[in-house]
């Protein structure tokens, strides 16, 4: 199941307003995250990547071993869309007063005084090659997690778009049953309930959403109830984090069906930390290890 979850400018900050007038603690977040967000999907529309082509017989090898149709380092990447929407998520950044400011700031001289290997940045990022983040945070006095935070929301739209593209491949009348991405293989970052009460769960590193057994811990395969739990607030009824005693891993989930909102996934993640830290305040972890 890949439907869209792209939205337009207006969607964005309509969904964004509504968030800040439930939960005004997070308004600068929210301001924040919603103008990267609308770069994001303003640069998807730009962007020009070559689809990955899979052969009959590796697609049937994929599907009867169940591996995902790629290995992250597969994925194509519009290297100039890629370095021009970086330079406005650091110019965002440089203009917020987060703690990643400074960071912003001396990646964008960097690149004004042509220090800076991008492309190897956006290739090490897939090829999950830390030494490459290490040096150049190292070299230029930047924090190795903006470093990759700046980097990851550079290649995102093009990590979706080549998700989307792929999603072609899939079998649409065979559903996946994994709690890994069909695509990528990454564990699910965010778990959403919709229409009849269907679940789906969204990739944490492509943001492809896929089909999902109700009762389900995606991180253990573990589908027996006496160990599955989950907490929610009387006054977030959209929201639940369902937590598994098993792995002692989370997850949070979105009801669409208890609210009008617009949703858009990656605004609710940023709008929903404090459910994290009960999470983590309960001893679950996180399923995912990297930031979105
Ligand atoms: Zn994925
Ligand atoms: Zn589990």
């Amino acid at each position: 199941m890949a439907d869209n979850i792209q939205l337009n400018e207006d969607q964005i900050t309509k969904a964004a307003w509504s968030l800040k007038e439930l939960r005004p603690a997070y308004g600068a977040i929210l301001d924040f995250y919603k103008q990267i967000f609308i770069v994001q999907e303003d640069s998807k529309d730009k962007i020009q990547i070559d689809p990955i082509q899979i052969s009959d017989e590796m697609l049937l090898i994929k599907a009867n071993e169940g591996f995902p149709l790629v290995n992250i380092s597969e994925f194509g990447i519009d290297a100039k869309a890629s370095k021009m929407l970086l330079i406005k998520i650091c110019s965002i950044i440089k203009e917020s007063s987060g703690d990643m400011a400074s960071s912003a700031r001396a990646i964008l001289e960097a690149i004004d005084a042509e220090e800076f290997d991008l492309d190897s940045l956006f290739f090490a990022l897939l090829g999950e090659d830390d030494s490459i983040f290490e040096k150049t945070a190292k070299k230029h006095a930047i924090k190795k997690g903006d470093l990759a935070f700046i980097v990851y929301n550079s290649i995102k739209p093009s990590l979706s778009l080549g998700a989307e593209q792929l999603s072609a491949y899939l079998d649409k009348n065979k559903p996946w049953g994994k709690g890994y991405c069909p695509i990528c293989g990454s564990p699910p970052g965010l778990s959403m309930f919709q229409g009849e009460g269907e679940r789906f769960l969204l990739c944490a590193f492509c943001w492809h959403k896929w089909s999902s057994r109700r009762l389900y811990c995606p991180f253990c395969d573990n589908t027996d109830t006496k160990t599955l739990n989950y907490f929610f607030s009387e006054d977030e009824k959209e929201y639940r984090v369902d937590l598994c005693n098993k792995c002692k891993k989370y997850i949070k989930t979105i009801d669409t069906r208890k609210t009008e909102r617009i949703i858009y996934p990656p605004l609710e993640h940023v709008a929903t930390l404090h459910l994290d830290i009960k999470a983590k305040e309960m001893e679950f972890k996180s399923g995912i290890d990297f930031a979105l």
